[in-house]
Parts: C-alpha cells; structure tokens; sequence
C-alpha cells in the first residue's frame, strides 16, 4: 500500500445514494470521470477481473467461445435491423471525418449475426455459441447509482445460434443453467423472474435479479409456489406476445366480425386481466375525449368498457381528474381522423385505476392496423401522466401485495432488485433482417434463429457491494474479492518488515495478499482502511510482535484471534 495508486475517502460523494456508490469511491475502486463513465483503479480492476473471469469459466465450460468485437460500428448493421432508429436516444451516435455514421455498440445482435453469417454456411455448423466481454455504451436518461447504471459499462454477451426452435430452446437452458452457475459462484442472492408475460406466449426471456432496496426493478413472488416475475412482465404484455397475426388486415372495429370478437375475447382472457370476458363485452367500446385544463386540444381514447356504461364514466372521470372527458359520438370520431391515444382496458376500470396497455391494433381509428403499418406499441400509464416507450422501462405495474399469484398458487409480494443477467430467445427477428440462412440436410436454405444472453460485469460488482457491506465498509466474498489477506503493519518498530515477510508466505502458499507497509499512518486509520476496503481476512502486525504473537480477523463476522507469529500462515490459508 505504500506504492499502490490509492487514496481512500473518509467522507461519500455528494453525489452518492446506494451503498455501492458511497463504498466503491470511498475505497478507492473507482472515480467519475463524466455521468455515467467511471475509471476503475487497481483494486477495481482487479474485482472486476475477477467477476469477469468466474462468467468466462462458465461460458467456455458450456462450450462458448470468446471473442472480441468492435465497439465502434458503422451505422449498415444496425439500420438493417431498424435499430439505428429504434434505439431512440439512449444509442451514443457519431461520424467519422468523412461524414459517415457510426454508433458505439449498445449490444451487438446485429455484429454478431453478421459475422456468423459470413463465416457458417451449412446446418453441420451449428449450434454454435459466442460471446465477449467489452464495454458498452448506452447514453442513459438518467445514469445513477455509479457503476450500477452507468453510460459505459462492462458486458458479457452471448449469442447462440441455432438451425430450428428445438435447438434454441436446448440453447437457451444451457445459457440458463451457466447463469445460475455463476450467480452462485459470486455468492449473490438473487431471483430470476420471467420478463415476458408467460401467458401470451411469444418468445421466452428471463430476468436474474440480484435482490437489493436499492434496485430498480420491482419484481413479485408467489408465496405459494416458485412463481416470479418482474411486474414488467405480470400485467403488461410484451408488444412481441400480442397475438396480432390473428387478426385481419384492416376491419372496422365498430362493426367488428364474429372471428374478430373472438380473438379479441381470447386476448383479453390469456391477458389474465383478473375476470372473464364474452363476446358482449367487446361491443361496448366508447369513445371518450380528454384534455389537460387551459388546453385547447382534445386527445381521444377508445375505452373498452365492459358492463355499465355511466358507472364507468365516473369511475373513468374520477380517475383522470383533472383532465376534462368527454364522450365522442361516434359519427364525429367516424368524420374525424383522430390518432386515438390511447386503449383503457377493462381490468382498470374495474379497479378504479386508469392504468392501460394500449393496444397497438387500436391506435390509429377506427381500422385494426397490423404488420408493418403498426405503430410503435405504447403503454401510457395516465394516472401518473406518463408514456412508456418500448424500450423495456415500464416501471410501472398495477401489482399489489396479496394480489392472486397468476399461476393460482399462492399471492403475490413484491421486492425489489437489480438486473444483474438477462437470457433472452430472440427467435428470428434479427436473422429475417440480414436474412442469415443455413443449408439444411435436404440442400434447402433455413433460416438461423438465434438467442442471446447478457451480464451486466461491472454493475454485478456493484450489486455484490450491494448485498455485502456494513456501516463501515464493504466486505467481499472470497471469491471476487482483490486479495484473500490483507496484512497490515503497525507501529514504528519491525511490525512492517515483518508484515512483508507474513505477507511474502503468504504468497508462496498461493494466496493473493494486500499488505499495509506505509510507515508514518497511524494503526487507526489502517485499520479503519482495512474494514473499508473489506478483504476478508486480515492479519494485524502489530504490538503483540514483541511477545510472539498476531491478531487475525475475519472481516464479516468480526471475529478476533490472537495468534502464535509462527502458526499465522497456516491460520490465514
Ligand atoms: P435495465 O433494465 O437495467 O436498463 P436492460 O434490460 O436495458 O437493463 P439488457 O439490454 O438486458 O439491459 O443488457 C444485459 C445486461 O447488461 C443487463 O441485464 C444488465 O445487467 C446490464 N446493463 C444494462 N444496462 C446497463 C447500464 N446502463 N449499466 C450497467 N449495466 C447495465
Ligand atoms: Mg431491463
Ligand atoms: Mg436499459
Ligand atoms: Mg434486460
């Protein structure tokens, strides 16, 4: 310690909330560099090394193979895809000198499958499963807590690609089953919930949450069985789980067919919305008019509205206060070309909460719009005045405590957590786009489909501090931790010579050991260091030298020994 670039902090960055935050500057693990951009110091590059390596051991032992992609890429992959504009603002965009686009990779589906693409041409060359580990770059909205949510950061993704559904679903277990292996490896607790509305079918993803106060995902637990999901996923279906192939091309859904009401009743039942619905519910859609007080501009809502049509008015006027509401006749919303903002279902009025998914199928009018006319899909949560784009932040949820557990087992509670992994079978969404194709068996192309599969490294180190520190310090487990012994010297005498030479056996024993030979420190302030460093064991060279004997201490629960100097090493190993 008297050479190692550290300084630590007595006092937390105002800046600071969550643990990790105040514990990783204030130990000298990392420092800002900008919003959301953090550099690592030695004693964070080391944890952070060590995290990565227990992902890597696990990738290759389920037979991933590394690789190293380029984070700055020109704008072709992504507009095939359609993401270049989707991402929205979060994607940091540039040009080189010539004017040419190019992004810093927020995640990298499209490089991946394009490599894939020109290197695999036959079926015999897959499965085949990849991934890296690099930084990423997502120009956040609101970066916050470090290196938790940061606007650079350190992933591990993979890619798995496969020649038919079985093999993704074999893929995707594989992958799984790794998450579980290295989230019980860095000693985490930790839930993995589904992420996508398991009822509406559509592609399977899975969220790993480590369970933190301090996290932004609120996800729910059945007390009755191992049903978990995060709140994202139990009421708000994902736009890919719509049965929207289902429906006609255009139909006018005022006058809708019997096949159309039918399909719309069977959304409505698989969304599990809490009743059942009949035919006769769907027919009573009203439309209704809303604006802001002072505004001049009205913004229409079909609301489907089951049973009494002036209940539900008042409940529907109550809900949206202070907003005026107004019912539309239906000739002047024929006439009009109103954009309807938004489709209330039936279970928020029900609850008295105006809390709705709007249905992509209903927003332009009166015609069903699906494929590629298909708006963007919207969640607007109207009570809180907010409108969720789909790019996986609906943090919203009508879920409550005691609420019947979806799978009828049980009722629901809620926590919170931090997304420390996220699997995900993609399916063929991103091959269709660059048309990545195998031959089969019979000579004829079929189409790759492909999973992937991230950890966020960095923000797991901070999820880590998150569940594993006390008031005056973190405290590592073993296993990602910057050194096994911390060997402090104290005192001006031979403590620190002899806290070298502990610490040299140490190493020849094959532990990593961290020793604290500054001369001139008071033994306060190295100890105060050590607790805040938080290496789990630490051995202390210090007055006791003179009568042979060395105190060891375990930095999570405290215990304090007194030790023979010449039994030391064999204690510490
Ligand atoms: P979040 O919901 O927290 O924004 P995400 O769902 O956008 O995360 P993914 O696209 O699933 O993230 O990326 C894979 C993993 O990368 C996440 O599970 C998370 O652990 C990590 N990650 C995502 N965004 C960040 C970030 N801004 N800072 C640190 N880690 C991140
Ligand atoms: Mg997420
Ligand atoms: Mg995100
Ligand atoms: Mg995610």
């Amino acid at each position: 310690m008297s050479t190692l670039f550290l300084r630590t902090l007595r006092e937390d960055p105002a800046d600071a909330e969550v643990p990790s935050h105040k514990l990783m500057v204030r130990g000298g693990y990392v420092r800002r560099a900008a919003p959301g951009v953090y550099s690592w110091l030695p004693l964070g590059k080391i944890v952070l090394e060590n995290v990565s390596e227990i992902v890597r051991e696990e990738m290759n032992a389920i037979g991933g193979q590394e690789l190293l992609l380029p984070a700055l890429l020109p704008r072709e992959y992504y507009e095939a895809t359609g993401r270049w504009e989707d991402y929205g603002d979060t994607l940091f965009r540039l040009q080189d000198r010539k004017g040419a686009d190019y992004l810093l990779g927020p995640t990298h589906e499209e490089v991946f499958a394009g490599l894939v693409k020109g290197e695999y041409t036959s079926y015999k060359d897959f499965p085949v499963w990849l991934y890296q580990i690099q930084e990423k770059f997502r120009d956040e909205a609101r970066p916050r807590a470090g290196v938790l949510r940061g606007r650079e950061f350190h992933m591990k993704d993979a890619y798995s690609f496969d020649i038919d559904d079985e093999g993704l679903a074999a893929s995707y277990e594989r992958f799984r089953a790794a998450y579980v292996r290295i989230f019980e490896r860095l000693g985490l607790e930790y839930v993995v919930v589904s992420a996508t509305a398991g009822a509406m079918g559509g592609s399977k993803s899975e969220e790993f949450l480590a369970v933190a106060p301090s996290g932004e995902d609120t996800f729910v637990r059945s007390t009755g069985s191992g049903y978990a999901a995060n709140v994202e996923a139990v009421e708000v279906p994902a736009p890919e789980a719509l049965p929207i192939e289902g429906l006609p091309e255009a139909v006018d859904h005022h006058t809708p067919d019997t096949a159309t009401i039918r399909t719309l009743v069977d959304f409505l039942n698989a969304a599990g919305l809490g009743r059942d619905f009949s035919e006769a519910d769907t027919l009573k859609n009203v439309m209704v008019k809303t604006r802001e007080p002072g505004s001049e501009d009205w913004e229409l809502l079909a609301i489907g509205v089951p049973g009494d049509r002036e209940v539900d008015m008042k409940r529907l006027e109550a809900a949206l206060e202070p907003a005026e509401v107004a019912v539309v006749d239906e000739k002047d919303f024929e006439a009009n070309p109103f954009l309807v903002k938004g489709y209330i279902g039936p279970r928020a009025l029900l609850d008295n909460k105006v809390r709705y998914l709007v249905d992509p199928r209903v927003v332009t009018g009166t015609r069903w719009v699906t494929g590629a006319d298909r708006p963007e899909h919207h969640v607007v949560d109207l009570v809180a005045g907010r409108d969720f784009t789909p790019d996986g932040t609906i943090d919203v949820a009508d879920v409550r405590d005691g609420d019947p557990s979806p799978d009828g087992q049980g009722t629901l509670y809620t926590a919170r957590g931090i997304e420390i992994g996220h699997v995900f079978q993609l399916g063929r969404k991103y091959t269709d786009a660059i048309e990545l194709d195998a031959l089969g068996p019979d000579g004829k192309p079929k189409r790759v489909t492909m999973g992937s599969y991230g950890i966020g490294v960095s923000r797991v180190v901070a999820s880590i501090v998150e569940q594993s520190h006390d008031e005056k310090g973190i405290v590592w487990p073993r296993a990602v931790a910057p050194a096994d012994v911390h060997v402090v010297g104290t005192g001006k005498g031979d403590q620190i010579e002899e806290a070298l030479r502990i610490a040299g056996e140490l190493e020849e024993r094959g532990l990593r050991v961290l020793v604290d030979d500054r001369k001139g420190v008071s033994p306060g302030v190295k100890f105060t260091d050590a607790e805040l460093l938080g290496i789990p064991t630490t051995v202390i060279v210090g007055r006791g030298l003179k009568d042979g004997v060395v105190e060891l201490r375990d930095r999570a629960d405290g215990a304090r020994d007194e030790v023979a100097l010449a039994d030391i090493v064999d204690h510490a190993v």
